[in-house]
Formats: C-alpha cells, sequence, structure tokens
C-alpha cells in the first residue's frame, strides 16, 4: 500500500497529475526515513527536518505534524515492513503552470515503503569515492526535491566504480552527493558545520551526539580537499549508508586503507542506538 495525502490505497490506483509542481519544478520536500525492526528510526527528528524544509520554501503542510507521524507508522504497519525506508514527499500540489506560487492549491503528500536490509559489506569494508566540484544551489539546508546535481555527482561516482562522491566548493569540502562527511585527525572528528551549504543530516546529529558522549572532540569546522586526502580517517554518514568508512578517494588511500578506529568507535556506539531504538 501507498499514502496518498490521508488515503491509503494501492500502487496502481495512484496517479501524478502532469502538472503537479513537484513533477514540473521539483516544487517540494521530502523525507526518507530506516526503519529497522519494524520500528522508525529517528523518526521525530526526520518530522521535524521536513517542517523545516517545507517552511523554509513556504510549503503550506497539508496536516499537522502528528497526523503525518501517524499515518507513515501506519503505512508501515499495513505493510508489514520489518527493515528498509519510508520515502514521504509533500509538493505544492497541482496547478496550471506558472513559477511563482499560485495560491489556490493544495499541497499533496505520498509516500511508500522499500525493502532495504542494512548495508552491513559496505560499512564493514568501507566504500571508495571520488571528488567533484560541488554544483549545487546555496540552499542545500534544504531537502528539497531538487537533486539534479546530486544525481550527476552520484552517477559520475558510479562510472569510476566507486560509492560515493564527495563534493567540494573551491579547496572547502561540503559533503557527499547523499552524505555528510567527516575526518578524524589525531583521534578529533571534524565535520562541516550547519549552515546553507550542507544539509543537517539526521544521522550527523546522532554520530556527533554520540562521539561527544564518548569522550572524542568534535570540530565543526569546514576541511579542505588536501586535509581530507591526508586524514587518518574518513567516514560518511546517511539514513541508508549509516556509518561508513571511506577507504580510498580517487587515487589516494586514506590512513592505512582500512576502516579506522574512531570510525569503528562510532559504529559500536550506533548499533547501540538502533537497538535502544527497538526497544530490545
Ligand atoms: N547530505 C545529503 C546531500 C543527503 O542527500 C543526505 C541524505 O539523503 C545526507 C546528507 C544525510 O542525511 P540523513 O543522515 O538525514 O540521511
Amino acid at each position: 500500500m501507498i499514502l496518498h495525502n490521508e488515503r491509503f490505497t494501492e500502487r496502481d490506483d495512484a496517479f501524478v497529475d502532469i502538472e503537479d509542481r513537484g513533477y514540473q519544478f521539483g516544487d517540494g520536500v521530502y523525507e526518507f526515513i530506516r526503519v529497522y525492526d519494524g520500528i522508525c528510526f529517528e523518526m521525530d527528528s526526520h518530522m521535524q527536518r521536513l517542517k523545516l524544509s517545507a517552511l523554509k520554501i513556504e510549503l503550506p503542510l497539508p496536516y499537522a505534524l502528528e497526523k503525518i507521524t501517524r499515518n507513515l507508522t501506519r503505512l508501515v504497519e499495513k505493510n508489514g515492513l520489518m527493515n528498509g525506508f519510508i520515502y514521504v514527499q509533500i509538493t505544492r500540489g497541482v496547478s496550471q503552470r506558472m513559477h511563482h506560487f499560485p495560491g489556490n492549491t493544495t499541497s499533496v503528500l505520498v509516500a511508500y515503503t522499500q525493502l532495504g536490509e542494512r548495508p552491513l559489506e559496505k560499512t564493514t569494508h568501507g566504500i571508495q569515492a571520488i571528488l567533484t566540484e560541488d554544483i549545487r544551489w546555496k540552499r542545500c539546508d534544504i531537502k528539497s526535491l531538487n537533486l539534479l546535481a546530486n544525481v550527476l555527482a552520484k552517477q559520475q561516482a558510479k562510472k569510476h566504480g566507486c560509492d560515493e562522491a564527495i563534493m567540494h566548493r573551491g579547496s572547502t569540502v561540503s559533503e557527499g552527493s547523499s552524505t555528510n562527511v567527516y575526518i578524524v585527525e589525531r583521534n578529533v572528528i571534524y565535520t562541516h558545520p550547519i549552515n546553507n551549504l550542507i544539509l543537517n543530516g539526521i544521522t550527523r546529529i546522532g554520530v556527533l551526539q554520540m562521539a561527544r558522549e564518548n569522550g572524542l572532540r568534535v570540530v565543526e569546522e569546514a576541511f579542505t580537499v588536501n586535509e581530507l586526502l591526508e586524514a587518518d580517517e574518513v567516514f560518511v554518514t546517511s539514513t541508508a549508508i549509516e556509518i561508513c568508512p571511506v577507504i580510498r578517494i580517487d587515487q589516494t588511500l586514506i590512513g592505512t586503507g582500512q576502516p579506522g578506529l574512531v570510525t569503528r568507535a562510532l559504529q559500536q556506539a550506533f548499533e547501540h542506538r538502533i537497538v535502544f531504538n527497538s526497544g530490545t
């Protein structure tokens, strides 16, 4: 089943209007939420970010956040989803095509679930990444439907047999095409500060909290491409990839070319967070 506004329906019974503004302009916002053992992970944080993204583009939420949360949880139950994801998007709705807000539309919500196991192979052994210029706009803090620059970056990574494209504006590293990026230098974790140039990752929030709880020093300061390549450890985080070591970037081996100790410690703490989430 999928969720279309407030209605649970079969996927084949739902349709996208050709003049939906999400479809035509990318005029909407979304969230991608992990489900572990049938329970939504960090649901409240995702809902708060959804609300904030909507606010930033002056998009009225079609329902109260509590109602959206309830319906997404029901969707997971109805589909009997144990391990996977919820994708939810809200667009500015349907109107005759015009660039400015039409003013009389009703926001459209669509959500569905997707099966997905944990990325254990990648988190255990690490991934390889490429470097690419960050060509996105200057509101990367909004989780909007406009992902073309991210799509192109990820495709470039795939073409090179890599899993992620780490983006930089000039010499400053911003984030991955679908991840936040961190370096570890003498046991200190560095990551780009929260501003308009990166997404405030939900996994990032948890990782920085866990790091501080475990006595690790965290510095939310941008670092350069050179610092990235010379770091002791590099890792990326997201809802999908969790905490994943990066062992090679372009032709450069990171550290020893093996997942590092700080990354491993954070991964362990993350396991506890997941277990705590499921209440077992
Ligand atoms: N940065 C970008 C550009 C992303 O697309 C994502 C996730 O999709 C992230 C960071 C990580 O965010 P989260 O941890 O909320 O999944």
